[in-house]
């Protein structure tokens, strides 16, 4: 195939993806491990199971190609999950490393709703739209995941400022949502 077509691009970005998703399928059980909060624990292991439906997706389209799936190693994921794995091996605890792996895995939903933002862009040029719809549904679960992470974050970085008793805390929740008063 010509290298100076859309299309060879296209393939080379989904393998690129491909290779990415399947990375990740390594890494999240690592990442709910090292999890203290059972929310971010259950999150992770339900953005798991969506990322096997993403490798899946992905398996879809390169059926209906005609190519195979390999022959490409996402050095960007391999990057991210690896500063993932440094900050695991930090001696952070409880709620301060849960913040850390929210950074970590924020990082990597961002560089998945680029990479999936671009190559639905490309099935929709190069007239997939099959492989538009399916990648955009993909592209929905990130976008979703990352919000998810955005709440998740909310929580457990209170917690992680300084290490808290429980009524403490619920003290300090009530005390955020009073108005300011004007001294
Ligand atoms: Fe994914
Ligand atoms: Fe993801």
């Amino acid at each position: 195939m010509s290298k100076n077509t859309l299309k060879t691009l296209y393939v080379d970005e989904l393998k690129d993806l491909y290779s990415a998703e399947n990375q990740l399928v390594r890494a999240l059980p690592k990442m709910a491990r090292a999890a203290s909060s059972d929310k971010l624990r259950d999150g992770f292991e339900k953005h798991l199971e969506q990322t096997k439906m993403h490798v899946e997706r992905l398996e879809q389209i390169f059926r209906s190609l005609d190519e195979s799936p390999k022959g490409k190693k996402c050095m960007a994921m391999e990057g991210l999950i690896k500063e993932g794995a440094e900050v695991m091996e930090e001696d952070f605890e409880g709620a301060v490393m849960d913040a850390a792996l929210i950074g970590a895995a924020q990082r990597v939903e961002h560089y998945e709703i680029a990479a999936y933002g671009t190559a639905r862009e490309f099935a929709a040029i190069l007239d997939e739209p099959q492989h538009a719809s399916l990648l955009e549904e993909t592209l929905d679960e990130e976008k979703e995941t990352d919000e998810k992470l955005t709440e998740v974050s909310k929580e457990i970085n209170v917690r992680a400022v300084e290490p808290i008793s429980g009524e403490e805390r619920s003290k300090r929740g009530q005390l955020r949502k009073m108005p300011r008063r004007v001294a």
